[in-house]
């Protein structure tokens, strides 16, 4: 629980001065073992979540600090005093191979940069704006992720992009860092039109790096949005003109309602990204994208699609819309992140389910924050409701909740008011929980994309995470593209050699499991007569309500 309440806490990877400072520590009531216990699991978490390798930089942070103050000095100091630029880590190819070899990076493609080996190396390499690194560095962004050292460069040398890399590994800054600097390098009239635009199939994750676009453009004068539904009627009804916007993020639909109306024009967007691309480039999307694509017509257009998982298809249709792209891979193409401790489990049948996860809860294996899976609205309602009765700390997110709902439970899930937060696939994609222990797939995914990204909801900024997957007699096909990526991901111990044995897929079944949802027996495990004794107790309360609007009414 303590580990918990200390991971659940806050929205960015706030490394040791956020843990020491969010959590409560230890007053003098407390025993001493008691103190030693918290200071272990700090050091704990302090370790987990050094995936960025910040405790080993953290003399060169201070350096940087100092070098911002200096800069700042030097701001007003007499002119023709020369800056110090520090020389880039990575110069030679023989430094962009080394780097490649050890990070397990591949870029393919025509003239390929060299990646950066610090964020400080954009100073001199493309004199990148001192208040967006410094922005960085106040944020706890200290050493840039892999994909973020191979994808700026490509970004700032004006390339287009293809970038695959690993669930939580930095993406959403790997395309906003040079997003923001482009635009902010090239001086327009005030009133331009919009320059920037990031598309994300869903409103959480458009709200997220909305947020991290927030953070890193602080202090400059740049006008960024979200597309919401009120600014949409806004712009609709004249009241704003999007013309002010330089940046804005938003979901396909709402975008494409407002540019038919003729309230935003693409045709001045310079910089385009399209997040969790291969889901926008998937069906029930990829009208929409073909849309928005169709409208971005400024011919000196740059750009870019990113991904956990960016199959051959994918990639064929953004070699079509790109200009010589380049494409980045991050260890495996469409594995999943390897902080993930992955699991199978075979329950017999759908009521072995829920006993697996009372099993679990009683071996302690059932530590929160958890997020839990399911193939349908009506499935993930019905288990709401089952572990209610279990008295877990439970809410639900599904399409049929609405936005503030689903903004509400979110909010007391990263507070850690919600232990367990029940989902569709709705919330597979992009959403960056922190220190989120486990998923559990209660239903089989659809696909391997399916199953990457949604055990991608653990495991995150380099942090240790688990997915258990459950299984039924139903599911002995779908399970075969999961082990695939189990073993690419070098979970090898995660399942049993007769899962192995279980049916090969054609191409034909692969494409039947994906489009077909598979016919489960109802959840539940309560006995008819509790559950007519709820039905009472609940019709009861309701019938006392009403007896008391009713009084109530009467009185006035
Ligand atoms: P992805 O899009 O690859 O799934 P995100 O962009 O959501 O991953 O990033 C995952 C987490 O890592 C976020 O909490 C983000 O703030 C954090 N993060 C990203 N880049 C860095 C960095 N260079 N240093 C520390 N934390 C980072
Ligand atoms: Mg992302």
């Amino acid at each position: 629980m303590d580990i918990f309440r200390i991971l659940s806490r806050g929205a960015s990877l706030k490394k040791s001065k956020d843990v020491t400072t969010d959590y409560a520590l230890p007053t003098s009531k407390q025993t001493q073992k008691q103190k030693h216990k918290q200071e272990n699991l700090l050091h704990q978490v302090e370790k987990e979540t050094d995936f960025f390798h910040t405790k080993k930089h953290e003399s060169k942070n201070q350096k940087v600090d100092n070098k911002q103050t200096e800069d700042h000095e030097e701001e007003e100091a007499p002119k023709g005093e020369e800056e110090e630029i520090p020389p880039p880590e990575l110069t030679t190819e023989e430094d962009a191979k080394k780097f490649r070899n050890l990070h397990k990076s591949k870029v393919t493609g025509e003239d390929i940069p060299i990646p950066i080996g610090s964020f400080q190396d954009m100073i001199g390499r493309f004199s990148i704006d001192k208040k967006v690194l410094s922005n960085l560095i106040d944020n706890d962004f200290i050493e840039p992720t892999t994909i973020q050292c191979e994808s700026i460069p490509i970004t700032l040398e004006g390339r287009d992009l293809i970038a695959c890399a690993p669930t939580g590994s930095g993406k959403t800054l790997a395309f906003l860092i040079p997003l923001v600097q482009q635009i902010l390098t090239k001086q327009v009239a005030k009133n331009h039109g919009i320059r920037g635009l990031i598309i994300s199939p869903t409103n959480e994750l458009a709200v997220q790096i909305f947020q991290e676009l927030e953070v890193i453009t602080r202090g400059k004068k740049l006008n960024i949005a979200i597309l919401s539904k009120q600014l949409a009627n806004k712009l609709n009804n004249n009241i704003i003109k999007a013309s002010k916007y330089d940046i804005i993020v938003s979901t396909p639909l709402r975008l494409i309602d407002v540019v038919k109306q003729g309230h935003i024009d693409l045709s001045k967007i310079e910089q385009l990204v399209i997040d969790e691309a291969d889901k926008l480039f998937d069906h029930g999307f990829a009208e929409q994208t073909d849309e928005i694509l169709s409208h971005c017509s400024n011919p000196s257009i740059r750009k870019s699609i990113f991904s956990a998982t960016i199959p051959s298809s994918v990639e064929e249709m953004a070699h079509s819309i790109m200009k010589d792209p380049l494409r980045v891979i991050i260890g495996h193409k469409e594995a999943a992140s390897n902080t993930i401790d992955q699991k199978l489990v075979f329950t017999g049948n759908e009521q072995g389910k829920l006993l697996a996860i009372r099993q679990m809860i009683q071996e302690a294996q059932f530590k929160p924050p958890i997020i839990i899976f399911l193939q349908s609205i009506t499935r993930a309602k019905a288990l709401f409701h089952e572990l209610l009765y279990d008295r877990l700390n439970v809410d639900v997110i599904h399409a049929e909740r609405t936005p503030k709902q689903r903004e509400e439970v979110i909010k007391r899930f990263k507070n850690g008011d919600i232990w367990v937060l029940i989902t569709t696939d709705v919330l597979a994609r992009g959403v960056d929980f922190k220190g989120v222990n486990l998923v559990i797939n209660y239903d089989v995914p659809q696909s391997a994309q399916a199953y990457v990204h949604r055990i991608g909801r653990t495991g995150r900024g380099g942090k240790a995470g688990k997915a258990v997957t459950f299984f039924t007699k139903e599911d002995d096909k779908a399970i075969k593209p999961i082990i695939n990526v189990m073993k690419q991901s070098g979970c090898d111990d995660g399942f049993s050699e007769w899962m192995e044995d279980l049916g090969k897929l054609s191409k034909k079944e692969k494409k039947q499991i994906k489009t077909n949802e598979i016919q489960r027996k109802k959840i539940s495990t309560v006995p008819k007569v509790i559950k007519q004794k709820r039905k009472q107790k609940q019709d009861m309360i309701a019938a006392s309500k009403r007896r008391k609007q009713e009084e109530a009414e009467e009185e006035n």
